[in-house]
């Protein structure tokens, strides 16, 4: 049996069956190997019955204590029932809709049960438990795997499969090379694939499971190397006056930061070589990345070229618009704007400040990479808050110079070992200080009845001159009933609860020119409260905010409750962040706790990772990481360290994997990555 055969050929597979296992993605023999358990049973080891815990499965070694009832409870239905003891104590053993069991059960024999116990009360009880006479081991006794399945196959339909695939298919080929083998002490794969399936004992299983997670990930890492190493041709313009940074910081009316000061630096070292920059930017909230991006941008006009940033909302990319005339008037620069809304007069303005290079910075959303846009002479591109955007559209936007220099810019911290996955492609500088005299956040998870209080609460902090954001229920994935439950909250809020107050509300769907309208008098302060949806999430920055209350905060994930917590604790104020919330569900529980007892992102995504795992967090489609099979990113960083160490190794040897030895890992390297479709990290 061929490796590339179909299924087919396999004994017991006909069409039904056939199309079943394609439906779970089996298509070929290879694929039935790679089809690997979910779980476990370990029906290795007896216990006690005195020891079963309500809802565990268990082995227990049993004799009949009781006669073998067999009774029709109801039409259709037939139980068979015993009690069975094995000198610790007793135990109910009940079958379903097999009649047979009456018969098979003998007084005076030792049998071996496994199921699932559950307690009534004091007594315990097993529901159809597979058996065997006890020595003659078929249904346990062993460690047994639980496959993936979907409706028509049952488990033994697919174990029978995976048996005859194990003893036939020809040998699979052994990716990694023997010397990679032997230095990290890995199972060979043809050993790994017996005791995946079917493991001997669980020390045999671990190594059968780190070999192959480690297979995994060493691709992943390589495929990371490798795309690094190309992404690093070509040739970016070398900026000759990187020192003018200095000047810039001078200019301004605080010091930055260290951190501030450190990542410019790794920037502008950067920026001195031809080679084009691909560094990625990591900071919480608040740390001051803005400065970082105009401080770089101030280097890139000075050497002569235009920079560009682009911004994942109008909101957003109007504040930087702002807040860049500002600081550049000193230098007479020009500021040019792209967004989505504009009229058709200003864009056509806007387009030709930046051909003709009067613009020396270009700030806008993804309008920016649209077609028609023509730049001058681009030096740098910087993309803010990064998450928002595919990567995709991160490398659109440097194709738009011949080649230029590269900064993505996040909120969104993660833990280092993991953005070299979800980066890989980058370099990295994180700011992890905040500039000085922020007081931390204090945050409270209540419930409705807190209402009152909380009203008290925001009339007292507007009494002192403060603002306050509320950010409104997030009704439906539409965008117009959003709008209408923050339209009817914000009516609501003028006409009963705060009538002596000026209120705004501010929502996706809204034009941009409102949009902007109702932003520029709350920054303004003319507005004592904002109601919003999610839109100013990002980067929104008014340091007279100091109250936020998030209404359902349970809809949030952490670290989208953390972005929004970023609106406040900006300025000198002691700030307040209260999420309203009914839901008393451990999910949501847990979220609250986190974000009530710490303000650090770094723990606050690593716990968010850990509540809806990485799938989910990453937004797998978006950062085009192809799915691990085995290994889990989060629990296997030991694993991942050691195929990084071990992919340096091979490359240092051999870098374009052109040796023999290396050809299977080539292979499929070039399938992950490749061919998924043009997702995968390369495209
Ligand atoms: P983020 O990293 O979230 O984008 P911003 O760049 O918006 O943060 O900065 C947050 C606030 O901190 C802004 O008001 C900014 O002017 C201010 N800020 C930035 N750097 C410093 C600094 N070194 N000292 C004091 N305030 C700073
Ligand atoms: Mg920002």
């Amino acid at each position: 049996m061929k490796l590339t055969d179909s299924i087919r050929y396999i004994k017991g597979v006909g069409e039904k069956k056939q199309l079943l296992f394609n439906k779970l993605g089996i298509y070929t023999v290879a694929d039935v190997l790679y089809h690997l358990p979910r779980d476990y049973e370990d029906r290795t080891s007896l216990k006690p019955i005195c020891e079963l815990i309500d809802g565990e499965s268990a082995c227990i070694m049993v004799r009949l204590a009781s006669e073998v009832k067999s009774f029709s409870p109801r039409r259709g239905l037939k139980m068979v029932q015993a009690v069975m003891s094995d000198g610790s104590s007793q135990i109910k053993v009940v079958w379903f809709n097999m009649p047979y069991m009456a018969q098979k059960l003998k007084p005076n024999i030792e049998y071996v049960l496994y199921g699932k116990v559950s307690y009534r009360g004091m007594s315990c009880e097993m529901v159809n438990p597979v058996l065997d006479e006890s020595g003659n081991h078929r249904n346990t006794g062993g460690i047994v795997p639980i496959y993936p399945l979907t409706g028509g196959l049952t488990q033994k339909n697919i174990r029978d499969v995976i048996n005859i695939v194990l003893t036939n298919a020809e040998e699979i080929p052994e990716l990694i090379p023997t010397y990679i083998l032997n230095e990290f002490k890995l199972m060979g794969i043809k050993e790994a694939m017996l005791e995946i399936h079917n493991p001997t004992d669980f020390e045999k299983f671990k190594q059968a499971r780190y070999r192959l997670a480690f297979e995994e990930l060493l691709t992943f890492q390589l495929g990371v190397c490798m795309v690094k190493g190309e992404k690093k041709k070509g040739t970016a313009p070398a900026f000759r006056d990187v020192k003018c940074a200095s000047e810039f910081a001078k200019s301004l009316s605080f010091e930055l930061t260290n951190a501030q000061k450190r990542v410019i630096n790794d920037i502008c070292r950067d920026l001195k070589s031809s080679e084009p920059m691909n560094r990625l930017v990591q900071g919480d909230v608040g740390s001051g990345k803005t400065m970082v991006a105009a401080a770089v941008m101030f280097v890139s006009i000075k050497s002569g070229y235009q920079a560009v940033m682009m911004a994942p909302t109008e909101i957003l990319a109007k504040q930087h618009y702002n807040n860049f005339k500002k600081i550049f008037s000193k230098w007479n620069v020009t500021v040019a704007i792209l967004i989505g809304g504009q009229g058709a007069a200003e864009r056509r303005e806007n387009l030709e400040l930046i051909k003709s290079g009067r613009a020396g910075i270009i700030v806008g959303t993804h309008a920016l990479i649209s077609e028609n846009v023509e730049f001058y002479r681009l030096g740098l591109a910087i993309t803010d808050e990064q998450h928002r955007f595919g990567v995709r559209q991160r490398s659109s936007l440097s194709e738009k110079g011949e080649s230029v220099h590269m900064l993505v810019m996040t909120a969104t911290p993660i833990p280092r070992t993991l953005s070299l996955i979800a980066y890989g492609d980058l370099d990295i500088s994180v700011i992890d200080e905040l500039p000085p005299g922020r007081q931390p956040i204090e945050t409270f998870a209540v419930n409705e009845e807190m209402r009152p209080r909380i009203n008290s609460f925001i009339m007292k902090n507007i009494n002192e001159g403060r603002q306050a954001y509320i950010v409104c229920p997030l009704v439906e994935e539409s965008e117009t009933l959003d709008a209408k439950s923050a339209i009817e909250y914000a009516e609501n809020l003028k006409n009963k609860v705060f009538p002596n107050l000026e209120i705004g509300l501010i929502y996706g769907k809204m034009s941009n020119k409102e949009k902007e309208e109702v932003m520029s008098r709350f920054v303004s302060g003319e507005l004592n409260i904002l109601v919003s949806t999610t839109v100013i999430e990002v980067g929104v920055d008014v340091p007279n905010a100091n109250v936020m209350v998030i209404e359902n905060a349970e809809r949030f994930g952490l670290s989208q409750l953390h972005q929004l917590r970023g609106r406040i604790g900006r300025g000198k104020y002691k700030s307040y962040c209260i999420l309203i919330s009914n839901d008393t569900g451990e999910t949501a529980r847990e979220r609250m706790k986190v974000m009530c007892m710490t303000n650090d992102g770094f723990k606050i995504s690593e716990r968010d990772l850990e509540l809806r795992g990485p799938g989910e967090y990453f937004g797998t489609r978006q950062h085009g990481l192809p799915g691990l099979k085995i290994a889990n990113i989060l629990t296997d960083m030991d694993i991942l360290t050691e195929a990084q160490k071990a992919a340096a190794i091979i490359l240092k040897k051999d870098r374009y994997l052109e040796l023999d030895e290396h050809k299977y890992l080539k292979e499929n390297f070039e399938s992950k990555f490749i061919s998924v479709g043009g997702r995968g990290i390369l495209s």
